[in-house]
């Protein structure tokens, strides 16, 4: 198949670097080169599952290679908490207002 898989970069809890593909599978940055080349590694499942799921992508941020073999099921409702948070981080950091917080919590 040659079609890319959507993109989508987000910060974890501790400000870390993630990225979404396809709004379901979330890795996390492990390294970046000086040329931008960046990987991506399924951290979580890794150490437990030893997942090898894995994502590169390029300078301009485009996958040049791609381990879409998962050895677990994907918590899809990780996915879609992860993204909020990482929402409401940016709309705190937009507003620098910690009352806008306690609003954003249902
Ligand atoms: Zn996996």
């Amino acid at each position: 198949m040659n079609i890319e898989p959507k993109l989508k970069f987000i910060k974890s809890n501790r400000n870390k670097d993630q990225l979404v593909v396809n709004n379901k599978y979330v890795y996390n940055l492990y390294s970046s080169d000086k040329k931008g080349n960046k990987s991506y590694i399924y951290t979580f499942y890794k150490t437990i599952n030893k997942c090898k799921s894995m994502s590169k992508l390029n300078s301009t941020n485009h996958i040049v290679a791609y381990n879409q073999e998962h050895n677990h099921i994907i918590s899809e409702k990780k996915v879609q908490r992860a993204k909020a948070k990482s929402e409401i981080k940016k709309q705190i950091q937009k507003l620098n207002n910690p009352l806008i917080f306690q609003n954003l919590i249902p």
